[in-house]
């Protein structure tokens, strides 16, 4: 997968970032650099803390190293596993991240959306695959997954006529970069009125 160096702070991969971003004027040429450090230590071999890792980078670890590791961790391609943190392989994480196991898109995952919440789940899901860097097909293809395996497609209350369909006509929820919390937040509510 293509893993595109995103701003740690607002994670826009162009040079527009969100207002008040810290790391706005920051050269890109120096994020990279972080991400690359990082990435080609981590590549190599896990590490028990975050003091091993700051050593193996070359150079001095910088105020950037430790923003770009944060973003790596919140977006789950490094986790603490078995006491380690470590790189998770491109296949490893594709699967990690289709199954989101926090709230509130745990719940929408696992028990589906009802009428009344489709938009806001399925717009959720899909904002929070591009959030994490899957591709469009791998994102289409996860959400299309979860509206037959959740039941969600079973409960009705769509016009298109298959879940590809569906999912085709939000594409630009992933290519808008939209935010997933606040949508993901509102079809929770819904849920758990229903279910
Ligand atoms: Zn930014």
């Amino acid at each position: 997968m293509r893993l595109r160096y995103r701003c740690p702070g607002c994670r826009t991969t162009s040079n527009l970032h969100d207002p008040g971003c810290d790391f706005e004027g920051v050269d890109r040429v120096d994020v990279e650099r972080a991400y690359t450090d990082l990435l080609a230590a981590l590549s190599v071999r896990p590490f028990e803390d975050e003091a091993g890792l700051r050593e193996a980078v070359p150079g001095r670890w910088s105020g950037l190293h430790a923003a770009v590791l944060s973003r790596l961790r919140a977006d789950q391609r490094v986790v603490r596993e078995n006491g380690e943190l470590r790189l998770l392989e491109p296949e490893a994480f594709k699967e990690r991240v289709a199954r989101p196991t926090f709230e509130p898109l745990q719940t929408i995952y696992e028990k589906g959306s009802v009428p009344g919440a489709h938009d806001h789940s399925v717009f959720a899901l899909l904002a929070f695959y591009e959030m994490v860097g899957l591709s469009w097909e791998e994102a289409h293809e996860n959400t299309v997954e979860w509206l037959r395996s959740s039941g969600t497609w079973d409960r009705g209350g769509f016009e298109e006529s298959t879940p590809a369909e569906l999912v085709d006509t939000k594409r630009h929820v992933y290519e808008e970069g939209y935010g997933w919390k606040q949508a993901a937040t509102e079809a929770k509510a819904v849920i758990d009125r229903r279910l």
